[in-house]
C-alpha cells in the first residue's frame, strides 16, 4: 500500500497535494504543492529532507551518511550483547 504525500494549506488548513518535485540531493528534495481548495489557490514549496534511518539498508551506499534512530541503535546493541553472550557461553577456557 502506498500513501500519496499531502499538507495543509498554511492559510486555510485545505489538503494541499504534491503538483511537483525536484531532486537536490539524494537526501533533500523540494516540492511543490498546491492547495485543494480552489477559493484559495494556495501554491508552495516545501523540503522534503531524510534526518534519519529507521530500518537500515540491505544494499547500502557508502556516499549516503544518514544517523540511526535511536530505537535501531538499541536494537543493534541488544544483539550485540547477545552475540557476546553466546561467545562467553560457547568459550571452553
Ligand atoms: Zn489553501
Amino acid at each position: 500500500m502506498s500513501r500519496i504525500l499531502t499538507m495543509l494549506c498554511g492559510h486555510c488548513r485545505c489538503v494541499g497535494n504534491v503538483r511537483s518535485s525536484k531532486e537536490m540531493t539524494p537526501l533533500f528534495r523540494e516540492v511543490t504543492l498546491r492547495c485543494t481548495n480552489d477559493m484559495c489557490g494556495h501554491v508552495w514549496v516545501a523540503d522534503l529532507i531524510a534526518v534519519r534511518t529507521v530500518s537500515p539498508s540491505a544494499c547500502p551506499d557508502p556516499e549516503i551518511a544518514l544517523p540511526f534512530a535511536r530505537s535501531v541503535m538499541i536494537r543493534n546493541l541488544g544483539l550485540q550483547l547477545e552475540l557476546a553472550f553466546r561467545d562467553a557461553a560457547n568459550d571452553p577456557g
